[in-house]
């Protein structure tokens, strides 16, 4: 029986099923191929909920005698973008020049791929490793991701599955293999104003109540000032404006309501919760301002709507996890990998509620982009760190 030890095989395995979300493709049966020679107990469990497509997970666990280790990720692709602009077909998994093309190539089938060849390697050199290692993938990471890594972490965990330490295979490297590990992300919230106004002629603006004036003041407010200057592990917290609406046509009528949206990107100097009050405290104190609205007797009439959930700030504290992780880059490529918070957010925001998580895997670059690739021999050399983490995770190096 031949082990899938080479990522390259595996990855070619993985690109030609078009797993593009929310479809399944094939890519967790090609997965459960990989997996059950190397001894895991695999699940396919199938998560729905009303006006969202069904979506298959996979969860497969290798059990040992000693810590767990969790790998997450998701098999399923970014559509692929105008076909005809691909150098190689996006499903085909053709190799020019060194490097792997295909839909998946680095986000994130090919730190899938790795992940199987490092345990492969280990199943091969010495009967595994010394605990338990399992797989969590979703095929529902790119799309609404509610059928996806929420529900899989609550099934596997009503199933009495614990984990020790995660580590997900989402492509951190901007330039080059070794670059950065993500050990923790930002908060993120969004939210709809709405100004209510009175509308009139323009020329008769003592009859009316410009709701653009009033959204100027507590847009205002929204960006100046600074939220704060950043942390010891975090980049400055940002607000930005993404939307500005009055969908008024006439240049001689003044609108009823005007809207505006944004985005807000949180360090761990706040929470949903502080961030929420703050900006509400923010636009209470400028719907009372004259400075666009002089001789107005009542303060803006707004009306403040959170989109969504928030996704919570988080940072991974546990020094063993971080540290031993970044040995293994160092001990691979010879340079220490930056510990970065930044970016959007990922999964790892839902994992970080069961045990400490960090986020390594391929070079970014050409993630979501027709030509996405990757080098040959970053896939080797992925492989040997996530070899070498297990090696020195488990402590039997
Ligand atoms: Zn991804």
């Amino acid at each position: 029986m031949t082990l899938p030890t080479d990522p390259a095989a595996n990855l070619v395995s993985l690109i030609r099923c078009a797993s593009v979300t929310p479809a399944e493709g094939g890519a967790l049966s090609a997965l459960e191929a990989m997996l059950k020679p190397l001894g895991f107990l695999v699940d396919r469990p199938v998560f729905s909920e009303d006006g969202t497509p069904d979506i298959e997970n996979l969860y497969a666990r290798r059990s040992g005698n000693g810590p767990h280790l969790m790998f997450a990720g998701h098999t399923d692709v970014v559509p692929i973008g105008d076909e005809a602009a691909w150098t190689h077909p996006p499903f085909a998994a053709e190799i020019a020049n060194g490097e792997m093309y295909g839909r998946g190539a680095v986000d994130m089938k090919g730190g899938i791929a790795c992940f199987i060849a490092a345990v492969a390697r280990h199943v091969e050199a010495n009967g595994g490793p010394k605990g338990s290692v399992s797989l969590l993938i979703t095929g529902d990471e790119e799309g609404p991701a509610i059928n996806g890594t929420v529900k899989l972490l609550e099934w596997a965990a009503s199933k009495g599955e614990r984990w020790d330490a995660s580590i997900v295979g989402e492509p951190t490297n901007p330039d080059t293999l070794g670059d950065m590990i993500k050990i923790g992300r930002r908060g993120s919230m969004s939210g709809s104003i709405t100004v209510n106004g009175r509308q009139g002629h323009a020329a008769y603006p003592q009859l009316a109540d410009n709701p653009v004036r009033g959204l100027m003041s507590l847009v205002d407010a929204l960006l100046h000032p600074v939220f704060d200057k950043g942390t010891k592990d975090f980049q400055p917290t940002n607000l930005e404006v993404t939307s500005i609406d009055v969908g008024n046509p006439a240049t001689n009528v003044i609108p009823a309501k005007a809207t505006a949206t944004f985005n807000i990107r949180f360090n761990d100097s706040w929470t949903a919760e502080t961030v929420q009050a703050e900006i509400h405290n923010r636009l209470d104190q400028a719907a009372g301002r004259k400075k666009y609205r002089p001789g107005k007797k009542t303060p803006v009439d707004y009306d403040l709507v959170w989109r969504d959930r928030p996704s919570h700030v988080f940072l991974t504290r546990d020094d063993r996890l971080v540290e031993t992780l970044s040995g293994s880059v160092k001990a691979v490529v010879g340079k220490t990998p930056a510990l970065s918070t930044s970016g959007g957010t990922s999964d790892a925001r839902f994992i970080k509620d069961y045990c400490p998580v960090v986020e390594f895997g391929l070079v970014g670059k050409t993630m979501h982009m027709v030509d996405e690739r990757v080098a040959i021999a970053d896939l080797e050399t992925l492989t040997r760190i996530y070899q070498r983490f297990i090696d020195d995770w488990f402590g039997q190096g």
